[in-house]
């Protein structure tokens, strides 16, 4: 079968191609894409595909049109639906128009790869197209790859580009990074500000999540544990329910354990509760005997509490 597989990019090319080789289809890759913007970024990802094709010795056509100002005029009256109505279309179009003059048995495209593109309206354009220009649209589901190509393509240095292709989609890219770093900022900030406080009272005092894959750790958890036990009822536990008591604690809050440390000493641990409005209840603080009755346990609950709207105490 002749073949002509349009080509958004090298990364999103190299599962298509793969699998379609492995079929036994050896396709001609066709490279049309006026919705990549800025022109730097445009001949990044064509630069990158001349490379890859050539590599692995695959023939590869290139219809240049660098096309903003058409695109940004087709578009701009819907932004909304900017990829189905008309950057779908005007690519799809063209590659169905190319493949019927220049004699192939069918087209595709490698937009079929993508998980974060409109599948169902690539399809609904592809075939329309092929009723236009009387030529089969072979369909893939390539989706099933994506993780694989994408991986694949890292590995042998592709060029990986940051967003879809327009500049509306780059804007798009920015706002969710943006958003992003200012979350995890917020987040260290907050992080930051509650060690601060709680050495303000102790200094020093400081905690952080359970290393469940330490298995020092896990004894240290175990350790304090067992005296509580012992403390309570008046007697050690027979080991083996002990144990089994200890593995099902662990098990079941290992998430929410937070290790209390004292000048960077490990004086014991606190569990609770994530609830259903993101706050974090505090449910029980064990410390070793000889830090226990020292105000730790009151400097704990009270300036979670007082501290970090996000952080509750138990009642
Ligand atoms: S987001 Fe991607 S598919 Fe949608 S219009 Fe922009 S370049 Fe085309």
């Amino acid at each position: 079968m002749k073949l002509l597989l349009h080509t958004c990019c090298a990364p999103c090319s190299v599962y298509c191609i793969d699998t379609l080789r492995e079929e036994g289809i050896e396709p001609i890759v066709y490279w049309y894409n006026p919705n990549i913007h800025p022109y730097m970024e445009y001949k990044s990802r064509r630069d990158c595909l001349k490379e890859y094709t050539k590599s692995i010795g695959i023939e590869a056509i290139f219809e240049e049109e660098y096309g903003l100002d058409d695109f940004c005029k087709n578009v701009v009256g819907d932004l909304q639906n900017r990829c189905k109505n008309y950057c779908y279309r005007v690519r799809l179009e063209q590659a169905a128009k190319y493949a019927k003059d220049n004699g192939y048995d069918a087209f595709s495209t490698t937009l079929l790869v993508s998980i974060y593109q409109n599948h169902d309206a690539i399809i609904e354009i592809a075939n329309e197209m092929a009723e236009k220009y009387g030529v089969e649209f072979l369909y893939r589901d390539f989706r099933v790859g994506f993780r694989e190509g994408q991986a694949k393509a890292r590995e042998l240095g592709l060029y990986m580009q940051k967003y879809c292709g327009c500049v509306f989609s780059e804007e798009m890219s920015k706002s969710a990074h943006q958003k992003k770093d200012k979350e995890e900022s917020a987040r260290a900030n907050r992080d930051t500000e509650r060690r601060i406080r709680l050495s303000d009272t102790i200094p020093n005092l400081d905690f952080r999540p359970l290393k469940r894959e330490n298995k020092e750790e896990i004894d240290f958890i175990y350790n304090i544990k067992k005296e509580k036990y012992k403390e309570e009822n008046k007697k050690e536990l027979d080991k083996e329910i002990q144990n089994k008591l200890l593995e099902r604690y662990i098990k079941e809050n290992a998430k929410n354990i937070k290790v209390i440390m004292l000048k960077k000493e490990k004086i014991g641990f606190f569990d609770g509760k994530i609830l259903e409005d993101d706050t974090f209840r505090i449910d029980n603080i064990f410390l070793l005997k000889e830090y226990q009755n020292k105000g730790i346990e009151t400097a704990i609950s009270n300036e979670i509490l007082f501290e970090n709207e996000k952080l509750v105490k138990s009642k």
